[in-house]
């Protein structure tokens, strides 16, 4: 489920680019695009990184720790939205994000993409990613794919048609990997 390496040197790229700070990941697995933000961000840089399971985070965790960076992670072990519901009520002007990057259960991006508009900075970034689907969303439904494949195919066909009417956000839909949505909050 992890990242092919040229996407998280996009990310890597990305992150360095707009000087990111603090970040926020919703779906680490064995934190794999959580090391390549990690060693992408400055020394006091922070990663707020949410999974609802943490045993594949604890296999992936010597690399981090080899890498140097586990002090920029604060991993939380927990479904993303009460936490997303926590730190907004919360509201505190520090805790705005430079950028998000998307990757846990599909169904739930909506939910997310609205929480996270309240949490990234006007400037800063929220990526989603494997909004193409296997490509599934650019071809008609194939009826052999198994139904929850299917499901999330229209959820995404859905949700990218959102996220391109959405004036809140200018969006980028990256070919790489599973397919990057890199949405610049505008307003
Ligand atoms: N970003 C990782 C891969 C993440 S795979 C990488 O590229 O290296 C998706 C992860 O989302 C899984 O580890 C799963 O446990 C997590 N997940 C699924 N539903 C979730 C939820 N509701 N809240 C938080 N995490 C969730
Ligand atoms: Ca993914």
């Amino acid at each position: 489920m992890s990242l092919p390496p040229e996407e998280g040197q996009l990310l890597s790229m990305l992150l360095k680019l707009m000087n990111a700070k603090k970040t926020i990941e919703i779906g680490v697995f064995t934190g794999y695009s959580l090391l390549a933000t990690a060693l992408a961000l400055p020394k006091d840089g922070k990663i707020m990184a949410i999974d609802i399971d943490k045993s594949c985070y604890k296999i992936g965790l010597p690399f981090i720790q080899k890498a140097g960076v586990e002090n920029k992670i604060n991993f939380i072990e927990s479904e993303a939205i009460p936490i997303l519901d926590k730190i907004i009520q919360e509201e505190r002007e520090e805790d705005s994000f430079d950028f998000a990057f998307v990757d846990a259960d599909k169904l739930n991006y909506e939910e997310y993409h609205e929480r996270l508009l309240k949490l990234v900075k006007v400037g800063g970034v929220i990526a989603y990613d494997n909004t193409l689907w296997f490509g599934t969303v650019a071809a008609p439904v194939d009826p052999s794919l198994p139904e929850m494949v299917i499901e999330i195919r229209n959820f995404l066909m859905n949700f990218n048609d959102l996220l391109a009417a959405d004036s809140r956000i200018e969006i980028s839909q990256v070919c790489i990997g599973d397919g990057l949505t890199i949405c610049r909050h505008i307003i």
